[in-house]
């Protein structure tokens, strides 16, 4: 029985589909010691792994959206940080391996340090070159990013790597800081929803979207929601502080013959968006697996979790990305049929309602959707993401 490592990043979107697999690796006699902050203790606890707290500037503050050079240079100072922190503890731990996230540099570059053996998993799409072309002609952009970021930075990312290549050999590009691959790497998606796919080679396993009872917001209740057909509101948890699209959401639906469910997330308060509508519901957090199991259409923010539970169940989407890499989402669902993807000048209430029903109102847009749900049931699920980790990693351990 081995030991094994997992560094995440503290986010819901990345912690989520990765529990199944933990909870199931330690079902077969493993031992999981998994880092991330409180919010998400409870959470890795239910599934039997350890909980290891950690904290450095990323799990500090909200992250510098859009400018990937910034981006870059908080990566490697957590790198730093974690590394130098948490290498005493590891070594005496002497893990058998480490699964880390695709965001976590970390991760990789400890494996590397130990020499033990490294998985990979990835919540988003694969950022192959080719994808990483598509988000807005990415590198044309780096420049100006770079410009953005500053002078100071520039000089702490040379800094910081130097530092890093010295004390522990780490020799990283900077755009494999937002990758971080390895020789397997799970991806919580289908081949034929990643773009480009089929060029990516057997390196990647896509094993879908974890869908399984969460037990998470237990004291939610449908109580009078089930009577109409269900559209479900939500930006996801980290760029939801959006009270002028909540407002414009209400004022669409509140005449309409629909029942209307919005997850606003804990960064507004729902007395901000004053007294609604019995047919609208406002919650903080809900229990979305078991909300999309209902719902006829999901308005949300494109996150790649977001999409793909929405779309295991065939509903479809009318999203509103806040993100680049949510366009990039929202383009792919557009493509196959599965949804309309808006951008943020189209926040109107009469604009949002129109939308709405003429997806309600085809179709084609629930057979897309349920096409590619058949299409992510089909892949192995956590069961195949932990066959692969334990044969990859147990190849010359027991
Ligand atoms: N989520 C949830 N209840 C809510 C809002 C979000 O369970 O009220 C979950 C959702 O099911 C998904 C995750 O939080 O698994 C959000 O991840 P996503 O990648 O969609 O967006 P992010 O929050 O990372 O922007």
């Amino acid at each position: 029985m081995g030991i094994g490592i997992f560094f995440n990043v503290p986010a819901h979107g990345h912690i989520n589909p990765t529990l199944p697999i933990v909870n199931e690796l330690v079902k077969r006699g493993e031992t999981i010691i998994y880092y991330s902050t409180e919010e998400f203790r409870e959470k890795i606890e239910k599934t039997g792994a350890k909980y290891k707290p950690y904290s450095f500037s990323l799990s500090q503050g909200p992250t510098p959206s859009g400018n990937f050079v910034k981006l870059a240079g908080m990566l490697l100072k957590a790198t730093e940080e974690v590394m130098s922190k948490e290498m005493g503890y590891i070594k005496k731990l002497k893990p058998d391996y480490i699964i880390h996230d695709s965001m976590t540099p970390w991760g990789k570059h400890m494996a590397k340090y130990l020499g033990i053996k490294a998985v990979n998993t990835t919540s988003t799409f694969v950022f192959s070159g080719e994808t990483t072309d598509k988000v807005d002609k990415f590198r044309n952009k780096i420049l100006k990013m770079a410009l953005e970021a500053g002078i100071d930075q520039i000089f702490d990312i040379v800094t910081i790597k130097r530092r890093l290549k010295v004390e522990y050999g780490v020799n990283s590009k900077i755009m494999d800081l937002f990758r971080n691959q390895e020789d397997l790497n799970i991806v919580f998606s289908s081949l034929q929803f990643q773009p480009d796919g089929a060029k990516l080679g057997d390196k990647f396993l896509f094993v879908g979207p974890s869908i399984y009872d969460r037990k998470d917001a237990s004291d939610f209740s449908f109580g009078n929601i089930e009577d109409r057909k269900l559209v479900y509101i939500s930006l996801g948890t980290i760029a939801n502080e959006r009270l002028d699209f909540y407002r414009e959401c209400i004022k669409a639906f509140s005449k309409s013959e629909f029942n209307v469910l919005i997850s606003i997330g804990s960064k507004v308060n729902k007395k901000q968006l004053g007294v609604v509508p019995s047919n609208i519901h406002i919650e903080t957090y809900v229990p979305q697996i078991e909300v999309l199991k209902r719902a006829n259409l999901f308005i949300s923010h494109g996150g790649m979790n977001s999409v793909n539970e929405a779309l295991y169940f065939g509903v479809p989407l009318l999203i509103l990305p806040q993100q680049s890499e949510q366009v990039m989402v929202a383009k792919r669902v557009e493509e196959l049929g599965a949804g309309i993807c808006i951008t943020k000048k189209d926040i109107d209430s009469e604009y949002l309602l129109e939308k709405s029903v003429y997806i309600m109102e085809s179709r084609s847009f629930y057979e897309s959707a349920g096409k590619i749900g058949e299409d992510f049931r089909e892949t192995g699920g956590y069961k195949a993401g932990t066959d692969a980790i334990l044969n990859y990693v147990t190849d010359d351990l027991h």
